[in-house]
């Protein structure tokens, strides 16, 4: 048995737990707030289709982009609080371990003494370098420890990082012409979606 009121009253739109934004990084420092360093696990394509254009999560199983030889990448997705637009949003982190990248960078500023007490000014400069500079957050702290607290609690009720991220089934990838295409070019007639 299932509440009716549950499922079709006033609390469904609390239940569907909200999609997060991911951190845009450029030129111009962003600056962040963290305050864990407790990471989510994901898999993600680039996909160049202008139809698609941006980062996607695998699907997994019968993935199409993994079946034409796409490799996904895996990210660490890190919580942080965005200064400028005063929420959560997911901050994707490479495998690169280089020591201009973002993960080492980010290192420093992940024990207790920094959390949540300094804010981060992160500016991406050429291909996979970033630069990490840390300040004292001073001043009203409220809305950060209020926007954390908004984000624990829809976490608990399922919200993942990930959601920061396009999902597309691979039926639905299967249709992108571009990859249709490699895969009609591909793969054998018998495992043609
Ligand atoms: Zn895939």
């Amino acid at each position: 048995m299932s509440s009716l009121l549950d499922r079709f009253g006033g609390a469904s739109d609390d239940q569907r737990p909200e999609a997060l934004t991911a951190v845009r990084l450029g030129q111009k420092p962003t600056k962040v707030v963290l305050f864990t360093d407790q990471v989510e696990d994901v898999l993600l394509h680039y996909v160049n289709d202008p139809e698609v254009r941006g980062y996607l999560v695998c699907p997994g199983g019968e993935c199409p982009l993994c079946r034409i030889g796409e490799t996904p990448e895996h990210f660490s997705l890190l919580p942080a609080y965005n200064l400028a637009y005063r929420t959560i949003e997911a901050l994707h982190i490479s495998d690169n371990d280089a020591p201009t990248s973002l993960a080492i960078g980010l290192l420093p500023h992940l024990g207790p003494e920094h959390l949540r007490r300094e804010f981060l000014a992160i500016s991406r400069r050429e291909f996979g370098q970033y630069l990490v500079e840390a300040a004292p957050l001073q001043g009203d702290v409220s809305l950060v420890e209020a926007a954390i607290e908004r984000f624990e609690a829809s976490r608990a009720k399922g919200l993942e990082l990930a959601s920061a991220y396009r999902h597309m089934s691979a039926e639905e990838l299967a249709r992108v012409p571009s990859i249709r295409e490699q895969l009609r070019a591909i793969l054998p007639p018998e495992d043609q979606p």
